[in-house]
């Protein structure tokens, strides 16, 4: 019998690296819970609606149909029938996947689907709220963070890698927003669930913290 891994943490912390590393080695499916933030997103911008006006947010979630489907093993979002997978990332979505991830409208629309994906497949669930709201009898629950510089600094190289110009200090600045955003909302806040194991990637290269959580969630199957 398979197990439930919950991995919450903090933007950047490296948990959608992490978490995809284990789902292959232990065979299970990875499920990107922030993806799905972000396809609503996508559907509020594309009414052209600005993140602080909640009231039209609320209005248009209504309207909004998000499935998930694994092509080839790799998650792929629709929204409303189209593939949106490719416009995740964007920075735009990300504003507004944060600010609106707030509304408890917006949370209750994906809670079901989170759930479901659970209960039908083995699975890797990474996010903000998984060990303390979506799955918390989930057998291996990983909150996963870093430092505020060593997270900017990943973010930093990463857009660096793709020749996107950024500055260091506003990479930082945003991050601390979305932190402070993540942890101080009404609904769902971002917090270690009191039997999350807490994992700090400051120090630790990928391969060590795919390690530890691997071990962990092996010592939880075979037991
Ligand atoms: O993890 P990612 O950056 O893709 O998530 C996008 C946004 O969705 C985050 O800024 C966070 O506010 C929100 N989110 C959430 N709960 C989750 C996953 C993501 O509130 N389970």
């Amino acid at each position: 019998m398979g197990i439930n891994v919950a991995i919450d943490g903090p933007a950047g912390a490296g948990k959608s690296t992490i978490a995809k590393l284990v789902a292959k080695k232990m065979g299970y499916i990875y499920v990107d819970t922030g993806a799905m933030y972000r396809a609503l997103a996508i559907h509020f911008l594309n009414k052209g609606i600005s993140p602080e006006d909640e009231e039209a947010i609320i209005l248009a979630v209504k309207g909004a149909d998000v499935k998930i489907r694994y092509e080839a093993g790799v998650q792929q979002v629709y929204l409303n029938g189209e593939n949106v997978t490719e416009r995740l990332r964007d920075e735009a979505v990300g504003n507004m996947a944060s600010a609106s991830s707030a509304i408890p409208r917006v949370r209750e629309k994906l809670l079901m689907l989170q759930k479901d994906l659970a209960k039908q497949f083995d699975v890797v669930m990474d996010g903000r709220d998984i060990g303390t709201c979506i799955l918390p009898d989930a057998e291996v629950k990983i909150y996963l963070t870093a430092s505020v510089k060593t997270r900017a600094k990943r973010r930093y190289d990463e857009l660096a890698a793709k020749g996107i110009e950024c500055d260091f200090a506003a990479i930082e600045k945003d991050i601390e927003e979305r932190d402070r955003r993540d942890m101080t909302r009404e609904t769902a806040p971002l917090k270690q669930a009191e039997d999350a194991v807490l994992v700090d990637s400051s120090d630790m290269t990928i391969e060590e913290v795919t390690e530890k959580i691997t071990a962990l969630c092996r010592d939880r199957r075979e037991r």
